[in-house]
């Protein structure tokens, strides 16, 4: 086993006690950050019976065991997923300040990532349930990019290489999910007259980023399922691509730089496209097939980004020794 030094270990401890506490609070954001309601911290109560939850049965996981999973007060089970996602959180914590650490990355720049991996699973929940992307996670996101550039050791290598990854999938997936569109929903894509929605791509991204302060400090928080072809048509589930996706790009080039952008974008592929095909086999076989697959990408790129941190240098020399273009460069 790989030694830890000691004042690592202290924030290995730490992140293992606050991470329960910090998922509890996951638990609140994954159900009100996609239905657009504000997130303020209001004392817990039974979804059931209404009864406020005393605090000693609001302790993550422990008050769960206690309770064996049940309200003290109308006796109806309580989720699964509240201790699930307080314990996963815990544990991803720890698992990234690890590896974080392992890879190199000194405290500041290890708990940032250790945010940025904090996003990425909020993401991957809220998307696998909603096929949404709420626009909140993508500003923490840009945020904590930002903040690890300033401070140095930004995953990206440097400011060159994280500004070129903000651009470069972004584009690429708006050129994707136009054509992916136009095949899979014909009607839709002649509708919004094709591909003259990649033309207003600057637009679009810039626009975002001037209104969402604007709105937000407005009080008008929106999650967003799809804003390039106009809202009418596109939405979640009637376009192959949403907007969630290409916002979701921009903040993991900004955070991996172009590079690691790469190797992540490889990997989202690989597993979705693994995934679709069982997904396809299975529904095929029980005879589902009629409504077709939809499939999320958003988890995949989280996973992708979040292999990418600590296995995409590794991803990247491997590829080029076996292609043998690491004797050409
Ligand atoms: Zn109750």
């Amino acid at each position: 086993m790989d030694t830890v030094s000691l004042p690592n270990l202290y924030v290995l401890i730490a992140l293992a006690v606050v991470g329960p506490f910090i998922g509890s609070f996951f638990n609140v954001l994954i159900y009100r950050l996609p239905r657009g309601e504000e997130v303020v911290v209001r004392k817990s109560h039974c979804p059931k019976c209404e009864a406020t939850i005393r605090w000693f049965d609001n302790i993550p996981i422990v008050s769960f065991i206690a309770l064996r999973g049940k309200c003290r007060d109308c006796g109806s089970p309580i989720s699964l997923r509240y201790p699930v996602i307080e314990l996963a959180t815990a544990v991803l914590f720890v698992i990234t300040f690890h590896l974080a650490s392992q890879a190199g990355y000194v405290l500041y720049p290890a708990l940032l990532v250790v945010g940025c991996a904090a996003v990425l699973f909020l993401v991957l929940v809220i998307d696998i349930e909603t096929y949404l992307i709420p626009d909140q996670l993508i500003w923490w996101g840009l945020l904590l990019s930002i903040l690890l550039l300033i401070i140095g050791g930004s995953p990206s290598g440097g400011w060159g290489s994280a500004i070129i990854g903000f651009f470069a999938l972004s584009l690429l997936l708006i050129i994707i999910g136009a054509i992916a569109n136009a095949v899979v929903f014909p009607e839709t894509f002649r509708k919004d007259r094709g591909f003259l929605v990649i033309f207003p791509w600057l637009w679009y991204i810039t626009t975002y980023i001037i209104a969402y302060p604007i709105e937000h400090f407005r009080g008008l928080n929106r999650a967003s399922p799809d804003e390039v072809l106009d809202a009418e048509s596109a939405t979640a589930e009637k376009s192959a691509m949403g907007g969630g996706d290409i916002k979701l790009a921009m903040v993991m080039g900004l955070f991996l730089g172009w590079k690691l952008l790469i190797a992540a974008f490889a990997f989202a592929i690989l597993t979705g496209g693994l995934v679709a095909v069982v997904m396809l086999i299975v529904k095929r076989t029980s005879g589902q097939y009629k409504k077709g697959l939809k499939l999320q990408f958003g988890p995949f790129l989280s996973l992708g980004c979040y292999a990418a941190v600590f296995l995409g240098d590794s991803f990247i020399a491997w590829y080029l020794a076996i292609t043998g273009l690491s004797r050409q460069l």
